[in-house]
């Protein structure tokens, strides 16, 4: 068994062990040590790194009953000297701690229990019970501050199932007959084996991020310590990045988002409006140049979205008994929309199917309209060509 420094001192960075067993976790060299400052991933919060006689840490797990420290590589010696990352280590602490006073504060504010916990690398969460409101997780991150500000002691001690049964708390069904509580004084008593500071005033800050419902609950989203720090700079040099780009002041950054996003409304709509008037004007230029009759038309665009081609299609079609073979070049990609008037008997989609072939593509439709097309989009003249020609030498032409 080893001795688990952290629990007696969670400061503790340096120590010296003797390695007990040597092992393979996951194809990785890992050692079992006679004692440890470095905390086993457990209860939601993860793993310590740090070195062992100069060979970096990757994880500390709990394996078979065992606290296995898996190795970046082959440790030499089995006396050796350990040390734990203090900014990890810190870290932890910060929003380990800061999770305690805030689940304390959602039993206070909204009745609502913590079922989970997860500490996240770089952002951590709670799962409720029950859904608190908006205002109720405000209280929440309220209270857990002023436990903050108060400096609270924070102190370790371990008592027997029974004692801490008559304290009001309810061990895990796993923990045995002894059970390790960490309070913040007056205020928290919990049974948890992570790594604690001496004082509440060490979380520094407890910042909620947001809460969505989950399961029947609600998972809530917080950081603690020097990540609030970090949360703040983060989205503080996104507002100011937005208030740049919309010249307005950071409290205004909201109305000017939602002025240009009618802004936009409006002026989407005023562009479908003039799209269509558009179409319809192209449709009657094109059919009012063609003399044959009933008009065949054929016409080719650069550049056109394959949607306004098929308006136009569409259009041509229901303004005059026609034929319509369109077409539309992009890079390296022709697209064909070929369409005929109620009463006219071509096959279309036939006629598509082969032009398309030529343009080294494919398609198909169904009745008045079809459409496709190929990536050899020097050939859209003689594809439209051999279409036309077709559609002329076709006895339903004039039907
Ligand atoms: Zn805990």
């Amino acid at each position: 068994m080893t001795q688990l420094l952290f629990h007696e001192d969670p400061y503790l960075l340096d120590f010296d062990a003797r390695v007990l067993a040597r092992l393979k976790h996951e194809g990785r060299p890992a050692v079992v040590l006679d004692r440890t400052a470095s905390y086993a991933e457990s209860g939601g919060q993860p793993w310590d790194l740090g070195t062992l006689a100069g060979v970096p840490v990757i994880a500390v797990v709990e394996a078979a009953g065992e606290i296995v420290h898996v190795l970046a590589g082959p440790l030499a010696t089995d006396s050796v000297h350990g040390r734990v990352n203090s900014e990890r280590r810190r870290d932890h602490r910060q929003q380990h701690h800061g999770q305690h006073l805030l689940s304390r504060a959602f039993v206070e504010t909204a009745g609502a229990i913590t079922v989970s916990f997860h500490l996240g690398a770089q952002t951590s969460s709670i799962d409720l019970d029950r859904e608190p409101d908006a205002a109720q997780v405000a209280a929440a991150e309220r209270r857990a501050n002023e436990v903050v500000w108060q400096a609270r002691p924070v102190s370790v001690r371990v008592v027997t199932r029974r004692e801490a049964e008559a304290l009001g708390v309810r061990p895990p069904d796993d923990a045995g007959d002894s059970v390790r509580l960490v309070e913040a004084e007056g205020y928290d008593l919990q049974p948890c084996g992570g790594t604690h500071p001496r004082s509440t005033a060490e979380v520094g800050v407890v910042l909620v991020l947001g809460h969505e419902r989950y399961k029947r609950g609600a998972r809530v989203r917080f950081v603690c310590g020097h990540r609030g720090l970090d949360a703040f700079r983060s989205r503080a040099a996104t507002l100011d990045e937005l208030s740049r780009l919309l010249s307005a002041p950071i409290e205004n950054v909201g109305d000017a988002t939602q002025r240009l996003l009618d802004q936009a409304a409006a002026n989407q709509r005023r562009n479908r409006d003039l799209l269509e008037r558009a179409l319809d004007g192209e449709a009657r230029r094109l059919l009012a140049a063609e003399s044959e009759r009933p008009p065949l038309i054929l016409a080719c665009y650069d550049g056109w979205p394959v949607e306004e081609l098929r308006g136009l299609a569409l259009r041509l079609v229901s303004l005059e008994r026609c034929v319509a073979l369109l077409a539309t070049r992009q890079t390296g990609k022709a697209h064909l929309v070929f369409a005929q008037s109620e009463g006219l008997s071509h096959d279309v989609p036939g006629l598509l199917c082969e032009a398309a072939a030529t343009l080294g593509g494919r398609g198909g439709g169904k009745g008045p309209l079809a459409q496709g097309g190929g990536e050899r989009v020097e050939r859209v003249g003689e594809a439209l060509a051999h279409a036309a020609a077709r559609i002329r030498a076709d006895p339903a032409r004039t039907s």
